[in-house]
């Protein structure tokens, strides 16, 4: 199954302002996308009407969300259950520093309907650090059955990489985003333990032309055993 889960829509504020559902629904499917998420920074506020406009244009749906740790790790967090979605998002907003977004320096922070019709702006900042630890993160995310993923691993920005040089053994993620083969190669050769581990490939696009056209599949059996895990644990 082709996928690409890692998505921005223009309701994070790096993300361009024509991000909105049915352009990235329809640009999926220009792709040949099966599946898609869209993780904005710190808040699942537009999940409902992504999941609503991808059903309308029969494109698979994970409700996702990108946390920045007070690490400065970026986590991509998936749910299949809206209601404990919405609990994790509950979570998230009471551990966001109320920081007023400026639109001029960081850019808009739309909210759309099932109509593409910019609804509301978000007025907290939603790119920054939420205050708390990777671990409690993690944690709160597995208690809500989502399931975790290191996103960009390797990046110069925001990776578990770049800011910690390495990933702690006891760290309880599910899956790692990679962007290529050499990643996936040289974070494998750092952690020789990294074997019955789900490698992602995702676009983190945050512009309508960077949206996944990868050729390869996800592997669709590890996929759903992670799935099972979460909804077992
Ligand atoms: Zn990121
Ligand atoms: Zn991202």
């Amino acid at each position: 199954m082709r996928v690409d889960l890692h998505i921005h829509s223009a309701l994070s504020p790096c993300a361009s302002d024509d991000m909105t559902p049915h352009n990235i629904v329809n640009m999926a499917k220009i792709c040949g996308l099966e599946m898609i998420s869209v993780c904005d920074h710190n808040t699942l506020g537009q999940q409902r009407v992504m999941a609503e406009v991808a059903r309308k244009l029969d494109m698979g749906y994970v409700y996702g969300v990108e946390v920045q740790s007070i690490e400065e790790v970026h986590l991509c967090i998936y749910f299949q259950d809206y209601s404990r979605a919405m609990v994790f998002d509950a979570w998230l907003k009471e551990h966001l520093p109320l920081i007023r977004n400026d639109v001029r320096y960081f850019g808009n922070q739309w909210l759309f309907d099932e109509a593409d019709e910019v609804v509301a702006g978000e007025d907290v900042l939603l790119l920054q650090s939420v205050n708390q630890s990777m671990e409690n993160i993690i944690r709160k995310a597995h208690q809500c059955q989502g399931i975790v993923s290191l996103a960009h691993v390797c990046d110069k920005a925001n990776s578990i990489m770049t800011q910690l040089g390495f990933i702690p053994r006891h760290l309880e993620f599910d899956l790692i985003e990679v962007k290529n083969q050499v990643q996936k190669e040289m974070v494998q050769q750092l952690h020789p333990w990294l074997k019955e581990v789900l490698w992602i490939r995702n676009s983190d696009a945050h512009y309508l032309q960077d949206i996944d056209h990868f050729e390869e599949d996800i592997d669709i059996r590890m996929w759903k055993a992670l799935w099972r895990d979460a909804n077992d644990g």
